[in-house]
């Protein structure tokens, strides 16, 4: 098996049965193997400098009810908030003097942040922080929208797909939601320019191997600059409430794989994995991730941004315990860095 490793390190791509092979057939040595491999192609693009991101969470009303997540518009037991421009902006300053040059916008589909009120928040923050990168993770719009904001200023774009396969993608949305429209969506968004990110969680309810072989072939083809990987987390207001969570195990091997397979891209040691294990996101950095994103948004609406139960948001996680962060990544050897932290964008990549 190791050998099908090594394949995926020298073509960064695999065919359907031998994803299939690796991920059903994965043992504790195969996935330190992998994970070697995995460091080695970090190193030789990225070094050992570890990126971030300040996110600011900035609604949590979302016009959508998909079954895992906790700030969907069914969640009765929820208080629901909206920052001001003038919030919004008095975070970037606070992030931009902490270090930050990437402000993550993310936030439930809200009406109430129309074309026009997105479009000059965008403008705005893009003028008075003309050396930073806004990422916008704001969901599904129609292509001259993801347009406007990409001509005001944003020049990223995070989508996860959750998951490639049609049923699977029924069993976690309700039918108002399509898988064919959110590609649909990526692709739009590759094609104006963002650097695009996408992802899945994993361990979500109902999911397979033969799903994530289909994610990872989904992944081959969209060649998104940035991949989102975290374990499902069942929040108590959901659906899913007595789901199991997805595991640290499988969601590092996940990592690396897509390491090996999309060797420039960036990757976050996501909050989710942090929230399972106490040492999950130093395990993400050392398994391929080299991305992480601490919270800059008010520490009052923190708690209330709660995809998914027991989220952590505080300490480390937040914009403000930098110092933490710093220091638990010089434990491992891992430096972080000020810099935007752009995609290295190749030519097929660059599509
Ligand atoms: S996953 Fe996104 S689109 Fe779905 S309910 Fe949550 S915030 Fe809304």
């Amino acid at each position: 098996m190791k050998n099908l490793i090594l394949k995926l390190e020298k073509e960064n791509r695999l065919c359907k049965e031998e994803w299939m092979c690796l991920i059903e057939g994965r043992t504790p040595e195969l996935a330190a193997f992998l994970f070697e491999r995995a460091r080695e192609t970090r190193y030789a693009h990225y070094g050992k400098d570890v990126y971030i991101r300040g996110l600011i969470e900035f609604t949590n009303y979302c016009r959508n009810d998909c079954y895992y997540c906790g700030i969907r518009k069914s969640n009765t037991c929820l208080s629901r908030y909206r920052l001001t421009e003038e919030d919004i902006l008095s975070c970037c300053s606070n992030g931009y003097e902490l270090g930050f040059r990437t402000f993550v916008l993310q936030g439930g589909e809200d009406g109430w942040f129309t074309r026009e009120r997105m479009t000059a928040l965008i403008r705005r923050i893009h003028a008075e922080f003309p050396d930073c990168a806004i990422t916008l993770s704001i969901g599904e719009r129609e292509k001259d929208e993801y347009q406007e904001y990409f001509d005001a200023g944003a020049n990223r774009f995070l989508l996860r797909h959750e998951t490639a396969n049609e049923a699977h993608y029924r069993h976690l949305h309700p039918v108002e939601l399509s898988l064919q429209h959110r590609k649909e969506c990526l692709w739009d968004l590759r094609h104006i320019g963002y650097q695009v990110g996408s992802g899945i969680m994993v361990g979500s309810p109902g999911q397979t191997a033969e799903h994530l072989v289909e994610d990872l072939l989904f992944l081959q083809e969209l060649q998104p600059h940035m991949v989102g990987i975290g374990p499902f987390i069942p929040h108590k207001d959901t659906p899913f409430k007595d789901e199991k969570a997805g595991t640290l195990e499988l969601t590092l091997f996940l990592l690396g794989l897509v390491r090996l397979m999309l060797p420039k891209v960036l990757m976050p040691a996501t909050t989710a994995l942090s929230t399972i294990h106490p040492d999950g996101r130093k395990m993400g950095i050392l398994e391929g991730a080299n991305v992480v994103m601490p919270n800059l948004s008010p520490q009052e609406n923190r708690k209330l941004y709660s995809l998914y139960d027991n989220k952590r948001c505080m300490g480390d996680e937040a914009a403000e315990g930098l110092a933490l962060l710093r220091a638990e990544m010089e434990e491992i050897g891992y430096t972080i860095v000020s810099a935007r932290g752009d995609a290295l964008l190749d030519t097929e990549q660059e599509g």
